[in-house]
């Protein structure tokens, strides 16, 4: 058994982990085990959340892609081939293409997962090889938003904060973030700091009673897209009252006068109106955050993904500047990423409208000094396409080929009816990816395999500007090489053939970070000072770690002296503007995504590990009690959901998290795991003028009862990753499917589907031949055609390892439970397939399960309750909520919602 410490590839919190290997007694060859969190790394101290905890369980050989595919024409399946023959393939587009049309006739897509070396040299690749901009990513999505604001108001994109932040604050504002979900090891963090301090504050921003809003001393339910008039009341409110830090204005800011003036109007009761909360809220919050001693903002995708993004971001930051709440302990407007390493790729300009070292493509000197550094003659000047704009341009036939890598824009982007046409209408699609089966290699003309967590090495930078080693601890599997190795071998390729010096003669990953780190010489996140010795020896540092420097810098502009010509922060004028669509008559609820605790992104890793769907088993629209009464609707009813751009098939369930006139849909699902595309399919691709970020928070949706009266459950343990990618391909055929995991060490595959009438025999046989379920002599069989019943079951001994039910579903969560527990079925056989309504005594189905670590239930909780049992009485009798603690919070809300029994209302 070996040990290795790395960081854990989800979230931008970026917590350390230790990996555990063994060597495989057939292979000799080493083999991930096990992960736990990394006691010396700052941003965790060793703790996990769900997903970080169960890492090692998503490294299924059968769900990666293995070796280069390639197909010569679209529609046929592709083809394995070397990596000569594959690599060679897209020079040839790619040089013709160049030739022909010109280098901003390609793109290359890329990721916030992409280590910082993997970043770099793509950037290099696109701007200083081929010479054009056209190369963005995905952080676009996430946090271009929060670079702008950053940049208009204090000079660079640089978060001012640090985690330790947290434990130094007086008031905790929280905008737009459901942390307890996206970031819950800081969400951890906030907690312990509340325990220590219950004087502390904590004010919540967000359209929805998140369990993040559900634990505040505030909770402000704006109504979407409102926040700016809400930041704008605040700042009217301090100043109203006096509680601007006038000194701190006059002695560090510009602009203060203009936005006085624009906030003249938003008096609370004028922006309580617009945000459809009390005014008396408003004023308190505006209280909180400006007489506190020390108060931090935490803000992400709220914020960020919108068409006002950058104003949403700055209106933020103005009122930490009007208050003097920056640069100092527990002070500071502190955006938190998504991704694991947005900020690296922020760092070495890995956007269209960037250049590495925190460069700004539109500044000639900035190229100039690029140029320099990269060996060249010039930078193009021209600026790349960002995001929505590059997929706009590839469906117009402008880009001709797009270089898409570790990522998955055919589920994640915006408007994906857009995205599908653009990708059908490519000449050549270039898919680098460790996992084969995306929403997006389907559409991979070129299939590269890359190596993912566990067998990539570099550096990535968290949240806090933190810089974190990742580690590899296997070796690549199949054929797959490192993201940086295809883009230099490719880029080598191409300079010889279009005759240019590769810029790329990189034999490593620590020689590649070396060059990055010389283009920050001097600059605001100067790392001159770091090598991978001092990383390897001191572990994460954070920038800026200038030359000489013994340690990098927690916290930033502690002397008021801001990155800016005149040295002084700007106030920006944030005029309040509505969403970028209206609801009517014909879409007249509010369309809300995020996440949910234990899924991530677009589930390629995620949706391997059985326990992570526990959670949330399905995807579910969320909606007002009051909404569905008005349409009929039951929870659990199937429903469409229609916006202008597309529509979904979904169940629906009250929430007591949404408002009325709004609904909810998690962003993880794609066609992968369910019947249609996603959320994306519903929303819409107006973007933020300045960072060009689109609006994913907000759509113009209606919803209206489906009528879909044949329905299927079906079942199988084992070989679940492998039974899952053959499922996939099916759900597409019913009118309502849905594809998941079960179970921890005995996993099953579900599919439940449902359709407008009996589906096909045809398609039943392929189902039951997938899940082994097709062999008469083995299967027990009930069928009643007049009833339109067919069910079917699998015993391996006495114990039930497969069922199908067609026509009559009510028994899937108790024959769910029998086959996940592999509990002896000698005395139920009589119940496996009879027409039942209710389980057999003993045989109850568990519902939720809320405690990931230790498998603890929702209705076992309750049941704790009701006896009149307190949280820590609970914990101690069930453990859960006391190892990563991601359940806390729901925990707590339950205690608070269940009722004693015998209690006195
Ligand atoms: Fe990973 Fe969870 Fe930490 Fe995020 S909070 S880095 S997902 S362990």
């Amino acid at each position: 058994m070996h040990e290795t410490k790395s960081i854990c590839c989800y979230c931008g919190v970026g917590c350390g982990v230790i990996i555990r290997t063994d060597i495989d007694a057939g292979t000799g060859a080493a083999k991930i085990t096990g992960v736990r969190g990394d006691p010396d790394h700052p941003a965790n101290f060793g703790r996990l959340c769900t997903k970080g905890s169960t890492l090692h369980l998503t490294t299924h050989e059968e769900m990666r892609a293995l070796q280069p595919e390639i197909r010569t024409e679209r529609g046929v399946p592709r083809q394995p081939v070397s990596w000569d023959g594959a690599l060679d393939a897209v020079v040839d587009k790619f040089a013709s293409i160049i030739q022909q049309h010109g280098p901003d006739a390609v793109a290359f897509y890329i990721s916030g997962q992409l280590l910082t070396e993997d970043y770099y040299v793509f950037n290099k690749l696109a701007k200083g090889l081929i010479g054009t901009n056209n190369v963005d990513t995905n952080s676009r999505l996430c946090m271009s938003s929060a670079v702008a604001g950053y940049k208009v108001t204090l000079g660079m994109d640089a978060p001012p904060g640090c985690y330790e932040d947290i434990d130094h604050a007086q008031c905790i504002f929280i905008a737009g973030s459901n942390t307890a979900f996206a970031h819950p090891i800081l969400f951890r963090r906030i907690e312990d700091a509340r325990k220590k301090n219950p004087a502390l504050k904590m004010i919540v921003v967000d359209p929805r009673r998140t369990d993040t809003a559900s634990m505040a001393d505030l909770h402000l339910a704006i109504l979407p897209g409102t926040d700016v008039a809400l930041f704008n009341a605040m700042l009217h409110v301090m100043l109203w009252e006096g509680w601007c830090d006038q000194q701190y204005i006059a002695a560090h800011t510009v602009g203060f006068e203009q936005l006085k003036a624009t906030v003249k109007d938003f008096t609370p009761q004028f922006a309580a109106t617009i945000c459809g909360i009390a005014a008396e809220d408003i004023v308190q919050a505006a209280r909180w955050f400006a007489t506190s001693p020390a108060t931090l903002s935490l803000y992400c995708q709220g914020l960020n993904q919108s068409a006002h993004g950058t104003h949403k971001n700055a209106a933020l930051i103005n009122l930490h500047l009007a208050t003097g709440q920056i640069g100092k302990p527990g002070a500071a407007p502190f955006s938190l990423t998504g991704q694991p390493n947005a900020m690296g790729g922020r760092e070495v300009g890995g956007m269209a409208n960037l250049l590495s070292g925190h460069r700004n493509l539109a500044d000639p000197k900035h190229r100039a000094e690029v140029a320099a550094l990269w060996g060249i003659a010039d930078v193009p000047a021209k600026p790349g396409k960002t995001a929505v704009e590059m997929f706009e341009e590839v469906r117009s036939g402008a880009i001709k080929a797009i270089w898409i890598a570790c990522t998955n824009p055919a589920q994640s982007m915006p408007d994906l009816k857009l995205v599908n046409e653009a990708l059908q209408a490519a000449e050549m699609v270039v898919v680098q990816e460790a996992f084969r089966q995306t929403d997006t290699t389907h559409y991979a003309d070129v299939l590269l395999p890359a190596t993912t967590w566990g067998e990539k090495d570099g550096t990535v930078t968290n949240s806090e500007r933190c810089i974190s080693r990742v580690r590899a601890v296997v070796s690549a599997v199949g054929e797959a090489r490192h993201d940086w190795e295809i883009a230099v071998d490719f880029g080598q390729r191409l300079a010889h053939r279009l005759g240019r010096p590769s810029l790329l003669e990189f034999s490593n990953h620590e020689a590649i970070f070396n060059e990055h780190r010389e283009t920050t010489r001097d600059r605001d996140l100067d790392i001159t000072g770091l090598s991978y010795a001092l990383l390897e020896n001191s572990g994460p540092q954070q920038w800026p770690f200038v030359t000489g420097a013994v340690q990098g810098k927690k916290r930033l502009y502690e002397d008021g002296i801001f990155p800016t010509e005149s040295g002084r922060a700007n106030f920006v004028d944030t005029p309040y503007l509505p969403t970028a669509e209206d609801t009517d008559a014909r879409f007249p609820l509010h369309f809300n995504t995020g996440r949910l605790r234990d899924q991530w992104h677009g589930m390629s890793r995620t949706g391997n590990v059985g326990r992570l769907f526990s959670h949330v088993e399905e995807p579910l629209l969320s909606m007002h009690a009051d909404d569905m009464a008005r349409r009929k609707l039951m929870d659990g009813d199937i429903v469409q959901v229609t916006s202008r751009r597309g529509n979904l098939h979904l169940r629906v369930t009250a929430s007591p998290e949404m408002r009325p006139g709004q609904t909810f849909m998690p962003m993880h699902w794609g066609n992968q795991f369910m019947r249609g595309l996603g959320a994306n399919a519903l929303t819409i691709n107006k973007f933020d003028p300045q960072s060009k970020q689109p609006e994913l928070k907000h759509a113009a949706v209606q919803v209206s009862k489906l009528n879909l009266p044949w329905q299927i459950v079906a079942m199988r343990s084992g070989e679940a990753a492998h039974r899952l990618a053959r499922l996939q391909p099916l759900l597409a055929q019913f009118d309502y499917a849905a594809l998941g995991l079960y179970g921890r060490d005995n996993e099953l595959v579900i599919l439940q589907a449902a359709h407008h009438a009996a589906a096909p025999d045809a398609l039943l046989n392929e189902i039951d031949e997938i899940l082994q379920l097709d062999d008469e002599h083995k299967v027990m069989n009930y069928r009643d055609a007049k009833r339109g019943i067919s069910k079917r079951a699998l015993l391996h001994g006495d114990h039930l390892i497969g069922v199908r039910l067609t026509g009559e579903t009510v028994a899937r969560d108790w024959l769910k439970e029998l086959i996940a527990q592999t509990t002896d079925t000698k005395l139920l056989r009589s119940w496996l397939l009879a027409p039942v309504s209710a389980p057999p005594a003993g045989q109850n189905p568990r519902g939720r399960i809320i405690c990931n670590c230790f498998d603890v239930a929702e209705q076992e909780v309750a049941n704790e309750i009701k006896l009149g049992m307190d949280l820590p009485a609970i914990q101690k009798k069930l453990k859960c909520g006391t190892e990563c603690g991601s359940c806390l919070p729901e925990l707590k809300r339950l205690c608070a919602q269940v009722t004693v029994v015998g209690a006195q209302p």
